[in-house]
């Protein structure tokens, strides 16, 4: 009876240990900004060498660039649109 009970504990312990192993299975790297070790995870956001908390995006950079991106969108369009015709025009020109 407590031999067979000491037989599940210890298979329980097994799997516990090999589920374990298997999460501390990540390559371990050193954040290139806080110098502090961290598990690389397929899921990491942000860069492969920074820690997850140094790999946070800026708030304040990211919001303000967005602003200016969705006023100047149309703008921009009409840039790209007048540079392929140039381009467009100088193709033309080398070919006749
Ligand atoms: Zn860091």
């Amino acid at each position: 009876m407590k031999r067979s009970s000491e037989g599940i504990q210890a298979a329980i312990r097994k799997s516990r240990r090999r589920y374990h192993s298997s999460v501390m299975s990540f390559p371990i790297r050193t954040c290139v900004v806080c110098s502090e070790e961290f598990e690389l995870r397929p899921d990491k956001p942000g860069f492969a060498n920074r820690c997850p908390s140094c790999s946070e995006p800026e708030e304040t950079d990211s919001s303000s660039a967005s602003g200016v991106e969705a006023t100047d969108r149309k703008g921009e369009s009409e840039i790209n649109a007048a540079r392929r015709k140039a381009i467009r025009d100088m193709l033309y020109r080398k070919d006749s």
